[in-house]
């Protein structure tokens, strides 16, 4: 089966052509600056080419992905009628969906419905949507949500200690978000195991971190919330601050809350502390050079990490399983030692020789670690790609 994996943001579109089989990708690139002007970059076997292709909408990016991959030289199929169906990643799925689902008139009203809580990512992803329909009109289309392996969450920990008018009437709460990586990570660590029934904690560590505290499987809290600024810090947001803090900014700065949401998005985490970078390889050789602010940043980092793992293993009455994925968790030995160091109080101990080990998965911790430590790489278009062949061969039965 080919399943083609959609990720569309407002000026860009990265895709996979995928077997959710074998996990092998016959193909993958990256439009960018849809509206813009336009440029596809295409990957597939060793090679990679690069074109400039006028893109006015998200229509045009898609009819280039189609394009290319069935050109003759640059191609992998013959003809776009051997992609069995496209799995597209969707930001927000609000309370509507705990599941994938297949794209009908109510599942794109439902994404419609959701806006206001993913205002810059799902009018994205449903452009990425509607110009599939367009082009491949008779292709099945499946929406996976980055929140709906939160779904499980018992209402203690998505519901904010706020006015429950709130909840009630504009369904603020607790969403998570990662949820198809956190899910991914899940199922991986229960066929290394052979089981369902163990507690877990994932750290999906990378420009963006979120924490999963998972039961036999299932979500039971996570560290991010009604939007991704939530939990711990990140490449450049601040993660969990004081909402007091923006009231003084905004009232000193004369800034619109917007504005100071802004700064709290895009100029704080780690880009804001160290005042260098938000890349964590360069904060690291920052801070070997001696940099201070650097050094402070990859502290808080582990710091807030430590102290997640800590409450979602009080919140889980214990732990069987750490798990550290995406850039970070996958590529950083030394964040992970620094963040294991904290929990050497509940029995975690790394062996330091198999943690030296970056992109592979592993098992790092020491024989008598009380708590089994791993990396495992996440794939989430995997994860899309087999929710979209599981629902597309259920639809056909
Ligand atoms: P992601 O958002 O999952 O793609 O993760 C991106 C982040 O992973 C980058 O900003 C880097 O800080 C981090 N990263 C990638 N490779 C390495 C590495 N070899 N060592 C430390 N950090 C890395």
């Amino acid at each position: 089966m080919n399943v083609l994996v959609i990720n569309a943001g407002s000026s860009s579109l990265k895709y996979q052509l995928m077997d959710p089989e074998t996990g092998a990708v016959s193909a993958k690139g990256l439009c960018e600056r849809i509206a813009i002007d336009g440029r596809l970059t295409h990957k597939f076997a060793d090679k990679k080419i690069e074109r400039e292709i006028p893109m006015p909408t998200h229509s045009e990016a898609i009819s280039a992905v189609l394009e290319i991959l069935v050109d003759p030289e640059y191609g992998v199929i013959h003809s776009v009628d051997e992609i069995d169906a496209v799995g597209h990643r969707v930001l927000h799925g609000g309370m509507k969906f705990s599941d994938s689902c297949i794209v009908d008139d109510a599942c794109i009203e439902a994404i419609e419905a959701c806006i206001p809580l993913g205002p810059l990512h799902n009018p994205a992803n449903l452009m990425g949507i509607r110009a599939c329909q367009a082009v491949m009109p008779n292709t099945p289309q499946v929406a996976v949500f980055d929140t709906a392996f939160h779904m499980t969450m018992p209402p203690k920990a998505y519901r904010y200690a706020i006015p429950t008018a709130y909840y009630e009437n504009d369904d603020i709460r607790r969403y998570g978000f990662h949820g198809t990586s956190h899910k991914y990570i899940a199922r991986r660590m229960a066929e290394i195991l052979g089981k369902k029934d163990f507690k877990m904690v994932n750290c999906h560590l990378g420009n963006g971190s979120s924490l999963c505290a998972i039961e036999n499987g299932a979500c039971r809290d996570t560290s991010m919330g009604l939007s991704p600024l939530a939990g711990v810090p990140m490449g450049t947001r601040s993660g969990d601050i004081d909402p007091c803090v923006v009231q003084f900014i905004c009232n000193k700065y004369g800034m619109s809350v917007d504005d100071c949401l802004t700064m709290l998005n895009k100029k704080s985490g780690m880009l804001g502390m160290s005042g260098v970078s938000s890349d964590f390889r360069d904060l690291e050789a920052g801070a070997n050079a001696g940099n201070t602010d650097c050094r402070l940043a990859l502290d808080k980092f582990c710091y807030e990490v430590a102290k997640y793992v800590g409450a979602y293993a009080a919140a889980l009455n214990g732990i069987d399983v750490l798990t550290f994925t995406a850039g970070v968790g996958e590529n950083g030995p030394t964040t992970r030692a620094a963040v294991c160091e904290y929990l050497g109080f509940m029995g975690v101990k790394l062996d330091p020789e198999k943690n030296n080990t970056r992109g592979k998965e592993a098992l790092i911790s020491a024989p008598d670690s009380s708590v089994q430590v791993w990396v495992i790489p996440t794939n989430e278009e995997l994860m899309i790609a087999q929710d979209t062949r599981d629902l597309v061969n259920a639809a056909k039965k």
